[in-house]
């Protein structure tokens, strides 16, 4: 059993997530107590409004009962951002965190809670969603996308595993610390390192609500994610870059030799496309590819806070303050 004393944050973003909080609510009451019975821990529980168009915040604020505080975000900046100003405001000896669309489930959280109370050696337990992907192409762009990303570093970001996982106080304090701005959060976590364990998980079917991903925001993502933490890009263009050359200089040798010694009318104009065509495309897409890491490095230059809050609305009951 846990030190009574010791207390439980529970981080939750939402973005127009109305119509799920009082089920969202009742799930966290649920959560709630059998935290403290199971383990004695005080829960406290910390959403962040990803500025939401619809009125969530009153929603939840209703819906919600115990220890609370709603941090509502000026605008949307995004989940990664959202889970960020969670921490920031957490204070407690471990911290779980869920999405608010009861895609998370009760189960699956208390037995995270129950890993990291039960083991002293580790500091962080995380679901690993073992759902497999409907698509066999969008599992294995998943694949090589994770391939490439972990081909050149010390660390290896797990596939499969989000947001969804449960961090002793320090880990938090150490994630708070990186101030990124492009938040990649699966980096991020693997980045900090820790001991960090894994249990496998199946999400519910979202059963309020549509999800906030569209096809377009995952490209973007993924970009983010690769400029963020990887090299191998950069890598990969100079490697083709050379590549080409070489291929251009005997290319160049061979027809050298062809008019020189044979005398061959030079028999230009198709080859001449395809090269032109070719190497512009790529010039082209690498330029773009380095004009991504370009903007990755101005937009950390400018010192911008990475989120604003409009204001904190507490429960009564709340035993943390707000921020100054
Ligand atoms: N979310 C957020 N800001 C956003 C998009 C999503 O805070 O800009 C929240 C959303 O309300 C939910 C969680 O992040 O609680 C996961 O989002 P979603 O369900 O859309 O993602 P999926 O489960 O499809 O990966
Ligand atoms: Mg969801």
């Amino acid at each position: 059993m846990a030190d009574p004393r010791q207390k439980l944050d529970i981080v939750a973003p939402f973005f127009n997530e109305a119509q799920s909080a009082p089920a969202f609510a009742a799930l966290l009451d649920r959560l709630e107590e059998a935290v403290s019975s199971r383990f004695g821990m005080a829960v406290h529980k910390i959403l962040v409004d990803d500025g939401s168009l619809d009125d969530g915040a009153r929603r939840f604020s209703q819906a919600l009962s115990g220890s609370w505080e709603i941090v509502r975000l000026s605008r949307n900046f995004g989940k990664e951002v959202a889970v960020l100003a969670g921490l920031d405001q957490s204070r407690g000896d471990m911290v779980l965190i869920m999405d608010s669309d009861l895609q998370h489930s009760m189960d699956i959280s208390l037995k995270m809670i129950a890993e990291l109370v039960e083991s002293p050696d580790i500091d962080v337990v995380y679901a690993q969603n073992d759902r497999r992907e409907a698509s066999w192409r969008r599992s294995q762009l998943a694949r090589l996308f994770y391939s490439l990303i972990n081909s050149s570093q010390r660390f290896d970001i797990p596939e499969n595993a989000g947001d969804f996982r449960v961090m002793r106080g320090p880990v938090v304090r150490a994630l708070t610390s990186l101030r990124d701005k492009r938040r990649f959060n699966k980096g991020l976590f693997a980045w900090a390192g820790f001991r960090q364990k894994a249990i496998s998980y199946s999400p519910e079917n979202r059963a309020i609500g549509t999800s906030k991903w569209s096809r377009l925001n995952l490209i973007a993502f993924s970009l983010e994610g690769f400029t963020s933490f990887s090299v191998i890009p950069l890598r990969i263009i100079s490697l083709s870059g050379m590549l080409a050359a070489l291929a251009g200089v005997v290319y160049g040798a061979k027809v050298f030799f062809e008019v020189m010694f044979y005398g061959v009318a030079v028999p230009g104009y198709p080859s001449l496309m395809v090269a032109v065509v070719l190497l512009g495309g790529l010039n082209l897409t690498l330029l773009g590819l380095i004009g991504e890491y370009v903007w990755v490095t101005l937009s950390e230059s400018k010192d911008r806070p990475v989120y604003l809050v409009r204001d904190v609305v507490l429960s009564e009951t709340a035993h943390d303050k707000p921020p100054g």
